[in-house]
């Protein structure tokens, strides 16, 4: 995904951005290349120190929110501090208003990601808006969604919207075709493709597997989850749940005669993505794919 000059400098002079397409990659890969352009202060130069947190989303001028729990939903607690939540209530390590308390660091500006913003509930898109209405001067914001119409107007009217289109697809690429999901689109850059071709061969390998060797498919799931972790600078947690959503595709379309299966694995891609620890979700996952 790259954008063009023109269309960065017209992105970058809002503060506050609503992408909206049909691929979840594209638009991760778009709300990482603004908030390079607004954090960098070589002008993205890709290589300084807040470039490549930004990437890994390490940075300490980033925040970036996604939908958790099993209702898969952005809730209050990761838009302002919160006392009273029932003791089993998972939530977000951080929370906007606490973030935006302080200037950015190291960065030029501090940037706030909510991915799949319309899994905001009600609550927690109003404290979203007040934010919106009065945000610090170094304050950037980037909201991400596939269903544009779930997000409520007044949001909607505070952000300039942006349509991410698919990124081409090759079709003789298997990588991108099976992993890139219904819309084909995967952002894989040169680097990563020998641990996304690893991780495609694992797949494959599983399609004659004994039903015993879930455990060693688990093991060797987590191993591809590390290293796309160390090349990539993404969390632990980030790349253990790229590793599902590519075996989600995959079960799709390899498994498209038992849904059960692939809708196992669909169901703990967005478990990791909420507070599940990744860990034991391969174990489960593999068990159920070889069954
Ligand atoms: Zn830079």
């Amino acid at each position: 995904m790259n954008l063009s000059g023109f269309e960065l400098a017209r992105l970058s002079a809002c503060h506050a951005i609503l992408c909206h397409g049909a691929s979840l990659s594209d638009l991760e890969a778009i709300a990482v290349e603004l908030a390079q352009e607004w954090m960098c202060v070589n002008g993205r130069c890709g290589e300084c120190p807040v470039c490549r947190t930004v990437l890994g989303e390490r940075a300490v001028d980033l925040a970036v929110f996604r939908p958790w729990g099993k209702a898969h939903l952005l809730k209050i607690s990761a838009l302002r501090p919160v006392n009273a939540t029932p003791p089993d209530e998972e939530r977000p390590p951080n929370n906007v208003s606490s973030f935006l308390r302080t200037p950015p660091l190291m960065a030029a500006t501090k940037v706030v990601v909510l991915h799949e913003a319309d899994r905001l509930n009600k609550e927690a898109a109003n404290a979203l808006l007040k934010i919106l209405e009065e945000p610090p001067g170094f304050a950037k914001f980037v909201l991400t969604t596939t269903s544009l119409g779930q997000i409520v107007s007044t949001i909607r009217s505070r952000c300039l919207p942006f349509s991410v289109a698919p990124s081409k697809i090759d079709e003789s690429d298997p990588l991108v075709t099976v992993f890139g999901g219904k819309t084909g689109s995967l952002y894989m850059p040169d680097d990563l493709r020998p641990i996304y071709q690893e991780l495609y061969e694992e797949a494959l390998s599983s399609t004659d597997a004994p039903r015993g060797g879930a455990l060693a498919f688990a093991e060797k799931s987590r191993s591809i989850a590390e290293k796309l972790s160390k090349t990539s600078g993404m969390t632990s947690r980030s790349a253990n749940a790229e590793v599902l959503r590519c075996l989600a595709f995959w079960a799709v379309k390899a498994h498209a005669r038992s849904p059960g299966k692939s809708q196992y694995v669909v169901d703990a891609h967005k478990m990791v993505l909420g507070m599940v620890n990744p860990g034991c979700v391969f174990d489960s996952v593999w068990s159920t794919i070889l069954a």
